[in-house]
C-alpha cells in the first residue's frame, strides 16, 4: 500500500498546555491521535527557535550542518547581527529536496525557512519571512489563483501588551481575533491544496500558539499577569483558548481531508513556559570584568555626529562609532531567544578591531568567560543552565557561523533584545524582566504525535530529537536515508517485553531505513567502542558525545563537573534542581554495579524532584554534559 505522511506542525505547542486539554476533551481530534499512535516530548535546536529547528526538521541536521542558527545571520565577522535569514542561508537539503528527487510529490505550506520560494516536485507556500505585501508567494506561480487574495502568511504582533497600559483588554481581544482569522484562513487554503494538487508528503505550519503563548501563557497556564482583574483574565483566556480549540477540529478536518491511507505527524519545533523573572545583562558582567569597554567620551561623539547631514549619520551612529571602544574590547554578548544567547570574541583578523589573538589567547579568554559565566549567581540561585563552547554544541562545517560561548539561562533569568546600549548604561547586572509583555517564553520540550496505518498504538514515549522526524518521515515514504543526517536511523522501536515505554515509535515493517542489516551491526559496533557501552537507548549525540567526553577532557572541566544520570562516562556541567527523574539510568558502562544501582533508587525515590547530580533539561544540547533531557 502506497504510504503519505501529512505533517501538521504548531508552532510552540507543548503538552504542559495540550496534555491537560487533550486529557479534559477539550482537544478530542488530538486526544484521538494520541490515542491511536504514539507521542512524547521533541527536543528543540539550541536556540529553541523558529528558523533553526524548523530547519533541522526539514533537513534532519543540527545547525552546525544547516547553517541557520537564528531569525537574523549572525554577526561572525561584524559586531551586530545582519538581516533576517531567507531560505537561502539553509545550506541542507530538505525533505523536499529528497522525497522530491525520489518522484514523489510534496508540498510546504508556511514552513519556515521557506522564503523566497523556489521550485520543487509540487508546490511551496512562503513562510513568514516574506516581507509584508510579497506577491511571490507559491511556487510555481500558476497556484496563485488557490490562495485568496489577501492571504496572510503571518500577523505583525504587537509591539507591548502591558497590563498598565489603557485598554489592554481591548488589545489583547484585538488581537487574539486576528489571530484566529489568520488559523482558519490558513486551514482553509491548506485543504483547498490538499484536495486539488497531488502530494505525497504535505507539511503545514500554523503559527498561532507560539503568539498566543508569548503574551498569554500567563492566562492559559496560571492566574494571569498581576493587576489584571480576574473576570479580564477569564475573558482572554477563553479566546485564547478558542484558538486551540479551532486548531484541534483544523487536525480532524486535514486528517479526514488527507485520507485513512496518510500517516499524520503533529509536530512542535519548540515548547513554552512561563516568561523568566529577572533580566541578567551579560555585557555589564562583561564590562565589570574587563572583558568590555564602553568609550567614556559617547556622549561627545554622538553629539558630533548628530549634528552631521542624515547620510552621513547613519553611517556614523552606530554603536561601533559611538558607545563600545572595540580596540580595547575583548567579547561582547548577542541575544538570540529570550533565554538564549551568544558570547562572541572580538578575535584578530576576523572582526575589523579584533583584540584576541587565535590560538591560545582565544582559548584562554574563552574559558575565563565560561567560567565566570557558569558560576554566576543571584540571591544564591545559578543563572545559566548552560554555558558551553560552541563545538560542545554543534557539529558540522557550519558550526563557525555561531557564537564562540552559547549561553542558555535558568528559568528564572532571560535576556535583553539589542541589549548592549542599554546594559553598558545600567547600574547592575540584573533587572525585572520586562519583555514586549511576554508572559510566556521558549523552552526545548516541544511535542511529536504520530498516528496513522501502521503506528502502533504504543501511547507516551521517550523524548526524541527534532532531527530523527526527517529519517523517519523518509523511511514511512520508502526513501532512503541520505548520509550526513544526524540520526542515520529513524525513530523505530518495537515495545520491550513488559514494559510500557521505549524509545521513539513503532514503525511498521516496510520500507527500511537505507541500511541493510550488516551495516546496521557495523554502526552499532562503531558506536558501542565510542561509548564504551552496547546500550541501544542512548541517542547518538549522546554516543558521539561520550568518547569526546571520556577521552580528551581537561581536568578542571571534570573537577567542576557534576555526574550524569544516564551514563557515567560523561559528566553533567551544570547542578541546577531538574525537573523529575523518572526514567532508569539507561547507560552503565563505565558504573558499577552499585553504583547504578544508587542512581536507579534515585531517580524511583518519591519526592526524587530536586536532583542535584542529574543535568538540567538543556544540557542536552551540550555534549560535554551528555545527558538526555528528564521527561
Ligand atoms: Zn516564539
Amino acid at each position: 500500500m502506497s504510504r503519505r505522511v501529512l505533517v501538521i506542525g504548531l508552532d510552540g505547542a507543548t503538552f504542559r498546555t495540550l496534555g491537560p486539554w487533550a486529557a479534559r476533551g477539550e482537544m478530542p481530534e488530538l486526544a484521538r491521535l494520541m490515542a491511536a499512535g504514539c507521542h512524547g516530548e521533541l527536543r528543540s535546536t539550541f536556540p529553541p527557535l523558529t528558523p533553526p529547528a524548523w530547519s533541522s526538521f526539514m533537513t534532519g541536521k543540527n545547525p552546525g550542518k544547516h547553517g541557520v542558527f537564528s531569525f537574523r545571520r549572525l554577526a561572525a565577522t561584524a559586531y551586530r547581527s545582519g538581516d533576517l535569514i531567507t531560505a537561502n542561508q539553509l545550506r541542507a537539503r530538505t525533505l523536499w529536496d529528497i522525497a522530491g528527487e525520489a518522484g514523489l510529490r510534496v508540498g510546504a505550506i508556511n514552513v519556515p525557512p521557506s522564503y523566497p520560494v523556489r521550485p520543487v516536485n509540487g508546490f511551496m507556500v512562503a513562510c513568514l519571512m516574506a516581507p509584508a505585501g510579497e506577491s511571490d508567494v507559491i511556487s510555481p506561480p500558476e497556484l496563485r489563483a488557490l490562495l485568496p487574495e489577501d492571504y496572510a502568511i503571518s500577523l505583525e504582533p504587537p509591539r507591548q501588551l502591558l497590563p498598565s497600559e489603557p485598554g489592554y483588554r481591548e488589545q489583547c481581544l484585538a488581537y487574539l481575533e486576528k489571530l484566529r482569522r489568520l488559523g482558519q484562513q490558513r486551514l482553509q487554503v491548506t485543504l483547498r491544496l490538499l484536495r486539488e494538487q497531488p502530494w505525497d508528503l504535505l507539511s503545514v505550519v500554523f503559527y498561532e500558539p507560539d503568539r498566543v503563548q508569548h503574551f498569554f501563557w500567563s492566562h492559559l497556564a496560571a492566574a494571569g499577569p498581576a493587576g489584571v482583574a480576574p473576570e479580564v483574565v477569564a475573558e482572554i483566556a477563553a479566546a485564547a483558548r478558542a484558538i486551540f480549540h479551532d486548531l484541534d477540529a483544523a487536525l480532524g478536518e486535514l486528517v479526514r481531508a488527507a485520507g485513512p491511507e496518510a500517516v499524520t505527524f503533529v509536530v512542535s519545533d519548540h515548547g513554552f513556559g512561563d516568561a523568566p523573572e529577572r533580566f541578567v545583562y551579560v555585557n555589564r558582567w562583561l564590562a565589570e570584568h574587563g572583558f568590555l569597554h564602553a568609550r567614556r567620551s559617547w556622549r561627545w561623539r554622538r553629539r558630533i555626529v548628530r549634528r552631521l547631514p542624515a547620510r552621513l549619520r547613519a553611517r556614523y551612529d552606530t554603536l561601533e562609532n559611538i558607545f563600545v571602544d572595540w580596540s580595547r574590547s575583548q567579547a561582547w554578548c548577542e541575544v538570540m531567544e529570550t533565554r538564549s544567547a551568544g558570547v562572541w570574541l572580538n578575535v584578530r583578523g576576523r572582526q575589523p578591531e579584533g583584540r584576541v589573538a587565535p590560538g591560545a589567547e582565544y582559548e584562554r579568554v574563552r574559558e575565563a568567560i565560561r567560567a565566570g559565566l557558569a558560576a554566576l549567581r543571584e540571591d544564591g540561585r545559578r543563572v545559566f543552565a548552560l554555558v558551553a563552547r560552541r563545538e560542545d554544541v554543534y557539529q558540522g562545517p557550519h558550526g563557525e557561523l555561531a557564537p564562540d560561548l552559547v549561553l542558555y539561562a535558568a528559568p528564572s533569568h532571560g535576556l535583553m533584545f539589542n541589549g548592549l546600549r542599554p546594559e553598558l548604561r545600567a547600574h547592575a547586572s540584573f533587572a525585572p524582566f520586562v519583555e514586549y509583555g511576554f508572559t510566556g517564553a521558549h523552552e526545548p520540550a516541544g511535542i511529536y504525535v504520530v498516528a496513522g496505518p501502521g503506528i502502533a498504538p504504543l501511547g507516551r514515549r521517550d523524548e526524541a530529537p527534532i532531527e530523527a522526524l526527517a529519517p523517519t518521515i523518509l523511511c514511512l515514504l520508502g526513501v532512503p536515508v541520505p548520509d550526513g543526517m544526524d540520526h542515520a536511523r529513524p525513530l523505530r522501536s518495537r515495545p520491550r517485553a513488559g514494559r510500557g515505554r521505549g524509545r521513539g515509535v513503532a514503525l511498521p515493517s516496510g520500507p527500511g531505513d537505507g541500511r541493510g542489516p550488516p551495516a546496521r551491526a557495523r554502526l552499532r559496533r562503531v558506536r558501542a567502542r565510542r561509548c564504551g557501552s552496547p546500550s541501544t537507548a542512548l541517542t547518538t549525540r549522546t554516543r558521539a558525545a561520550c568518547g569526546r567526553s571520556s577521552a580528551a577532557s581537561p581536568p578542571a572541566w571534570r573537577r567542576a563537573a557534576t555526574r550524569c544520570t544516564w551514563c557515567r562516562a560523561c559528566r553533567g556541567a551544570a547542578a541546577l534542581p531538574c525537573p523529575p527523574v523518572t526514567r532508569r539510568p539507561v547507560c552503565r558502562s563505565r558504573a558499577s554495579a552499585s553504583s547504578a544501582r544508587r542512581i536507579a533508587a534515585r531517580a524511583d525515590a518519591p519526592g526524587g524532584t530536586s536532583c542535584t547530580t542529574s543535568p538540567p533539561a538543556r544540557s542536552a544540547w551540550c555534549t560535554r554534559s551528555a545527558a538526555r533531557a528528564p521527561s
